[in-house]
C-alpha cells in the first residue's frame, strides 16, 4: 500500500469515555427523538425543518446560530421541529477542497484527523447541553458513526453515497430517522433502493464486529434536485415530483412513507436565495393534496448568519464556505412564515 499509516486514532468508546454525555443530554435526546419518531409515523403534525449551514466551520458562529434557532423554535414550537444541521463531514465532488471539520477543525490550517474527532464531539455536545438540540449530520464515513451516535437524532446519506451498500446497510442498524437522498444524477429508483435496503434487516462488517441490524422503519425520501448529463441543474420539488413519489411510496409497500425536501443543491441550482420560494412552493403544494401533505414531512435549508458564501481564507464571520446559505434575518422570517402554513 503507498500510505502512511501516521497514528492509531482512538475508537468511538473511548472518545465517548473521555466526553461523555450527562444525564440530562440524554434525557433531552431521547424526548426529541420520541417525537420525531411521532412525525414520521404520522402521529404528530409537526413539521421538520432540518436547518443550518452547509458545513459547520466554526465552532464559535455554527454555536452562535444555534442560539438564534433556539430562540425561533420556542416561538414556533407548536408547528415545528427544527433540526439544527451541524454538518461536520463535506463529500467533496472532485474529493478536493475543504472536507469539513472533521478533517480541518481549523479550516484555515493543515488536516488534522484527531483533532477533527474531538472538535466535531464537543460541537455537537454543546448544541445538545447549551441549547437542547440534538442536531443533525451527514453520515458520509459510515464507521464514523459511533463517534456522534449518542448525540445525533437525524443523519442523511448525500446524493454521493446513497448507492454504497455499507452506507445503506449501516442505516439500516440506526436507531433514529436517515434520509437518503436522490443521486446527483436523479435516478429516483436508486433512492428508493437506499430506502428498501434500510428498513430491512442485515448481516455485516462494521468496525471489525460481525453485526446484525434490525431494520429501520424511519429511513426515507430526500428530494434534492439533480443535474442533466451537461451539468444543467433540474428542480424536484414541484407539486407532480412530490405526488409521483407519493406513487412509488405507495406501489413499493414501504412504511412510513415520508420526504424531507432540500432547498438548496440541484433544487435552487444553489441560487441561495430561491430557497424562500421553493420552501413556499412546497407548502403550498401540501396545502393542495392531503397525501402530500402527510408525505412531506419537512424541508432542508442551507442557512447561516451571512447571506451567501465565501472563499476559504477571506474570514468572515457566519458566512458559508461551501454552499451558498440563507443569512440569520431572512431565516428568522422564513422560520416564522413558514409556522403559519404548516
Ligand atoms: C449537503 O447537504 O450539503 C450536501 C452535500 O448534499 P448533497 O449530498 O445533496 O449534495
Ligand atoms: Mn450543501
Amino acid at each position: 500500500m503507498n500510505m502512511n499509516f501516521k497514528r492509531k486514532l482512538p475508537i468511538p468508546m473511548d472518545i465517548k469515555e473521555e466526553f461523555p454525555v450527562s444525564i440530562k443530554m440524554q434525557q433531552d435526546k431521547v424526548a426529541r427523538d420520541v417525537e420525531i419518531r411521532k412525525i414520521f409515523r404520522g402521529e404528530s403534525d409537526k413539521f421538520i425543518l432540518v436547518i443550518g449551514p452547509c458545513s459547520a466551520d466554526h465552532e464559535e458562529s455554527v454555536l452562535d446560530y444555534i442560539g438564534r434557532l433556539r430562540t425561533v423554535q420556542d416561538q414556533v414550537k407548536d408547528k415545528i421541529l427544527i433540526i439544527p444541521r451541524i454538518y461536520t463531514n463535506k463529500p467533496r465532488t472532485t474529493g478536493d477542497g475543504y472536507k469539513g471539520m472533521l478533517h480541518q477543525p481549523d479550516p484555515d490550517a493543515a488536516s488534522d484527523m484527531l483533532g477533527g474527532i474531538i472538535a466535531i464531539r464537543r460541537l455537537h455536545m454543546k448544541a445538545l447541553s447549551e441549547y437542547g438540540f440534538s442536531c443533525a449530520d451527514e453520515m458520509l464515513y459510515p464507521e464514523n458513526h459511533r463517534y456522534l451516535s449518542d448525540l445525533l437524532s437525524y443523519v442523511a446519506i448525500g446524493a454521493r453515497s446513497v448507492e454504497n451498500q455499507q452506507h445503506r446497510l449501516t442505516a439500516s442498524g440506526l436507531a433514529i430517522p436517515v434520509g437518503m437522498k436522490n443521486p446527483t444524477g436523479g435516478d429516483l429508483s436508486v433512492m428508493m433502493n437506499a430506502i428498501t435496503a434500510a428498513h430491512h434487516k442485515h448481516t455485516f462488517i462494521y468496525r471489525g464486529w460481525e453485526v446484525e441490524s434490525a431494520g429501520n422503519p424511519y429511513s426515507h425520501a430526500i428530494l434534492r434536485g439533480y443535474v442533466d448529463a451537461y451539468g444543467k441543474s433540474i428542480s424536484n420539488y414541484h407539486y407532480e415530483d412530490l405526488a409521483k413519489l407519493n406513487e412509488i411510496y405507495a406501489k413499493s409497500g414501504l412504511e412510513n412513507p415520508a420526504v424531507i425536501v432540500d432547498t438548496n443543491h440541484a433544487n435552487s441550482g444553489k441560487q441561495w436565495q430561491e430557497q424562500i420560494r421553493i420552501a413556499k412552493d412546497i407548502m403550498y403544494s401540501r396545502s393542495q393534496n392531503e397525501d402530500v401533505k402527510k408525505l412531506v414531512k419537512g424541508l432542508m435549508i442551507e442557512s447561516y448568519i451571512e447571506d451567501g458564501a465565501q472563499k476559504i481564507g477571506e474570514g468572515i464571520y457566519g458566512k458559508s464556505i461551501t454552499d451558498p446559505c440563507l443569512g440569520w434575518e431572512k431565516t428568522e422570517k422564513l422560520i416564522l412564515d413558514l409556522a403559519e402554513k404548516v
